[in-house]
Parts: structure tokens; C-alpha cells; sequence
């Protein structure tokens, strides 16, 4: 029997990036909020302590803030005549857990959408004609322009404390010669904070790409390029290029994340309570099943609790808010054969590849720097910049060096002893590709599909360097 707590205006399953902006938006609109979050309280401190955080062992391969797939999972199937499997490995795909959700631990590339790219279907019959997107293509519109959003996206880099370089400010070129984008859409702003410094690699992918006719430009990171505070108060120091984003809680403040940039404001109001350790296992309807009453979850304790509410809010992430609709008996549930129902339809993750670049001896650049967002992208193959009409594909992807940081495990070249066939007092198996290099990459391309259909990524990675070999 379940324990029925007071009511409140809103309840917001998850605490990540969405489940803290609604809960700032709303707690601001005078509700009550409460937000429940599955796992732990976690926050930059004490789980981001220096040095305890730089431990590439714990976050890196052991994964410690990721969901924990060995308690729960998703699963996977490749055509609905398969067996869905439980995926038991982490790989690219890690699902956020705990208070900031995949927010605190994410690496702070931050772009905006591309306009046309929130009216794909429309953008592409008007230019390439209407039987260009095959029939059984799902793609649509969004329902919502850039212009709408633009305020939105301006509110939220203030939030974020996002660092880059605008190319234009309500129609005045400022970014020409600076690390401007030219493909970027207008802006009513310019982002709080300049563009970081760029790293070597980045500096030597600015010099190629410009030599060559490309449009080179600063990636927008939310990795501050110097002291911020943003419109909450919250307090944010400069990045100092540790290497340690991406898998790790930032220990200098300096990397956006629900906890640094949101959740102080939140904390001291009486009409917001956060609850981790709950964990939501469906909305509840009334008896027309078309209105939500509130949710049932399962607390710290293994108690089941009812959680009555007016409003519910699903900041889950995606397919856990797919799940928990399928789950309450919400919406139709997407049936990829007969194209009926929307509930898990287009699902898309990203698609990213990378390309390792190799210099010689005397090109010097030090690996075990950078940050997550930071690096020098072009926009030349990204969204419809370039004519898609005999190529037959939609979409495209910028390409990047982002040099987010070898750390020590990751960054060490595979020893000969190590090398796959080696075999200990024989002589290592021959090297297949005969690249002349330094010791280490030195650079790392990466185009990022950001509408995967009929699109050739690759990776060309040479199994080992030649020099070291
Ligand atoms: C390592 C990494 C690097 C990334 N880098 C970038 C980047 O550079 N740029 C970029 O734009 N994006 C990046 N992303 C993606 C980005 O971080 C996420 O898309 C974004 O944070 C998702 O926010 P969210 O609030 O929708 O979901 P989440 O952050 O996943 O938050 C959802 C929360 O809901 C909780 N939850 C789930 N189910 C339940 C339940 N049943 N009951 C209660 N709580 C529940 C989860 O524990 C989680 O805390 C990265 C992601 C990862 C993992
Ligand atoms: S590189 Fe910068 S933003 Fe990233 S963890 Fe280190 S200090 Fe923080």
C-alpha cells in the first residue's frame, strides 16, 4: 500500500538539465515544485574534490557516475522480429544518474540549432522539390522558428555562461577576422563570455582549413573563458584546460551544470523541495486516463509512495520519458511498420566519428590539455551549407578539433607488448599502415552527423605509429 504524501503544484521526474530549468521556471511562476530524482545527491563538492575527481580509473573506464546498467538497463533490438537484449556495456551512449543527471557530467559543446534545421522537411521541398525526401522518410518540422527560439537560446547561454564568438548582433557583423561563424544564424547578443583560447591542434586545423577555403570558427563552449556570474548569482571561475570534462564533476566551477549554475538559486526557496534517491515508476491518471494526477515512485528506503500533483513534468531523458509513458499507459506507442503513433518515434542519438591526424617530430602540441567544448569547428558540410542536389542525402555535420584532453590511461600509446597478436620474446606483429608520425595524435577530427540518413562517416585510425614502433 502505498504511503500518499500533500499534494503539490508541480512534480518534475529527474534532475537534470530539463528537470532544474523547469524547476527554475516554475518555482519563478509561483508553484510549488517538487523534483525527484533517482539517484544520489551529488554535487562539485564533495563529489568533484580535487584531487579525488582527476581519477581516470573510477570516472573514465569504471564509469562511476553513469546509470549503473548492472541494477537497470535498456534494451535493444535491431528489427521488431528481434529478441530485445539488455545492453550490459557502456559505450558511447551514457545515460545520466544521480542530482544534475548527464548535465554535471557532460562536456559543454554548445551550439544552437540550425534554423533550417527546425524546418527540415519544409527547407528541403522548397529548395531541392517535393520528392526529394523519400516517402517513407519520417523527418518533419519542429512546429516552432529560430526567431521564437532565439530569446530562449539567448537566456540560456547567460545561464550557462556559455564562451564563443557571435558573427552577427541584431544584423552588425562583429565576428569577421575573430572566429566568427558565418553560417550562423543572427543573434539579439553577443555571448557573455569571449571564445576560449584555442589550443595547438585547434590553431593548426584554423590554419589548413582557411588555406583551403573554408570558414573556420571558435566552438561555443560552456566552459567559461574567464570569471562569470550569471543572471541567478551563481558564481563560475576560469577554466584552467585540465583535461578532465567529459565523465567528471568540474572541480573548478567553470563547466556548466545544473548544480554550479542553477540548483544554488533553487535551494534556499520554500517552495522548491528536491527529493533524490526517488525513483518515479509511473505517472498516474485519473479515471479518464487523459489527465495526470501525480506519480508513483519507489524512495531510499524501498517504500512506495504516491506523490499527488496537478502538474507533471517529464525531465526523465528521453527513452526513460518514452518508457514512463509507455509504462502510465500514455499516448500511442510508435509502430515502426505501419507508421501509426508517436510515443518513441525518431529517436536519434549522435553519431560521431573521429579522424586521428599524425605530424612529425617537430610539430609540438600538448595532448593532456583542453576542454570539452573547446576547439575550432567549419560549418562548410553542416546543415544545407552546401548543395545537396546531387548527393542525395539531407543534413550534414560540422567538423571539428575539439581537444577535450588525453587523460594518462586514454593518452598512453599501446606498448609493443600490448599490441593485438604480440606474443612475449617474439618480435611484434608488423604494423599495417605506414604513417610517419610523432608518438601521439596530435589532432582529432571529428565530424558530427547531426541528421544521420544515408550519411558516410568513417574513421581512419592507424593502429599504431610507425616511429615508436
Ligand atoms: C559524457 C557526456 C558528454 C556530453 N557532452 C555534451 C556536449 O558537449 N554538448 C551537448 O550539447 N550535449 C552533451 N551531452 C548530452 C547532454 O549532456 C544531455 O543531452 C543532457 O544533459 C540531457 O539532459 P536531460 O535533463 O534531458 O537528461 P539527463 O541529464 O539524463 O537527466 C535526467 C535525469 O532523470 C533521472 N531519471 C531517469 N529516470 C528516472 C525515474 N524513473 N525517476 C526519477 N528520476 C529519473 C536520471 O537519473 C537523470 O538524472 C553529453 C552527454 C554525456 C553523457
Ligand atoms: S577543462 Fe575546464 S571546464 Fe573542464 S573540468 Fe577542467 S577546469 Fe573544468
Amino acid at each position: 500500500m502505498a504511503t500518499v504524501m500533500k499534494k503539490v503544484d508541480a512534480v518534475i521526474v529527474g534532475f537534470g538539465w530539463t528537470g532544474a530549468i523547469m524547476a527554475k521556471e516554475l518555482t519563478e511562476a509561483g508553484l510549488n515544485v517538487l523534483a525527484l530524482e533517482r539517484g544520489p545527491m551529488q554535487d562539485t563538492y564533495p563529489d568533484g574534490n580535487y584531487p579525488q575527481v582527476i581519477d581516470e580509473l573510477t570516472y573514465s573506464v569504471r564509469k562511476k557516475l553513469f546509470q549503473d546498467i548492472s541494477k537497470e538497463t535498456v534494451t535493444i533490438r535491431h528489427s521488431v522480429n528481434d529478441i530485445a537484449l539488455p545492453n550490459r556495456q557502456l559505450g558511447a551512449f551514457l545515460p545520466g544518474n544521480g542530482v544534475g543527471g548527464a548535465g554535471l557530467h557532460w562536456s559543454g559543446v554548445h551550439f544552437r540549432v540550425d534554423p533550417i534545421e527546425l524546418r527540415m522537411r519544409s527547407h528541403y521541398e522548397e529548395r531541392y522539390g517535393k520528392s526529394f525526401i523519400p516517402k517513407d522518410m519520417t523527418i518533419q518540422d519542429f512546429g516552432v522558428s529560430y526567431e521564437e527560439l532565439e530569446p530562449f537560446f539567448d537566456y540560456a547561454e547567460k545561464v550557462f555562461g556559455t564562451s564563443g564568438q557571435a558573427w552577427t548582433v541584431n544584423g552588425q557583423r562583429v565576428g569577421e577576422g575573430k572566429g566568427g561563424n558565418p553560417y550562423a544564424p543572427d543573434r539579439s547578443n553577443p555571448f557573455p563570455l569571449e571564445s576560449q583560447k584555442n589550443t595547438v591542434s585547434a590553431q593548426l586545423f584554423q590554419k589548413a582549413a582557411t588555406a583551403v577555403g573554408y570558414k573556420p570558427y571558435n566552438l561555443p563552449s560552456a566552459n567559461t573563458s574567464g570569471p562569470y556570474t550569471n543572471p541567478y548569482g551563481a558564481q563560475m571561475g576560469p577554466c584552467n584546460f585540465c583535461g578532465f570534462c567529459s565523465g567528471y564533476v568540474c572541480y573548478m566551477y567553470s563547466k556548466a551544470s545544473p548544480n554550479v549554475n542553477i540548483l544554488p538559486a533553487l535551494k534556499p526557496l520554500p517552495n522548491f523541495e528536491l527529493r533524490p534517491n526517488s525513483h518515479v515508476l509511473r505517472v498516474n491518471l485519473d479515471s479518464t486516463k487523459t489527465k495526470a494526477t501525480g506519480v508513483t515512485y519507489i524512495d531510499g528506503q524501498g517504500r512506495e509512495i504516491e506523490q499527488p500533483a496537478d502538474l507533471v513534468i517529464l525531465g526523465a531523458f528521453q527513452f526513460h520519458n518514452v518508457r514512463l509513458m509507455l509504462l502510465s499507459g500514455i499516448g500511442k506507442p510508435y509502430d515502426p511498420i505501419s507508421g501509426e503513433g508517436v510515443v518513441g518515434k525518431n529517436f536519434a542519438y549522435q553519431n560521431l566519428a573521429t579522424i586521428k591526424a599524425f605530424f612529425d617530430k617537430d610539430t609540438h602540441t600538448n595532448n593532456f590539455i583542453g576542454a570539452g567544448g573547446n576547439g575550432v569547428a567549419i560549418d562548410d558540410f553542416n546543415a544545407d551549407n552546401f548543395d545537396h542536389g546531387p548527393h542525395g542525402f539531407v543534413g550534414g555535420s560540422p567538423m571539428w578539433v575539439n581537444q577535450a584532453g588525453s587523460r594518462p590511461i586514454a593518452g598512453t600509446s599501446n606498448p609493443r607488448a600490448l599490441r593485438p597478436g604480440a606474443v612475449p620474446g617474439n618480435a611484434p606483429p608488423p604494423i599495417t599502415t605506414p604513417i610517419r608520425c610523432r608518438w601521439t595524435p596530435t589532432a582529432r577530427i571529428s565530424p558530427t552527423a547531426a541528421i544521420t540518413w544515408i550519411s558516410t562517416r568513417y574513421t581512419a585510425m592507424p593502429t599504431a605509429c610507425r616511429c615508436c614502433g
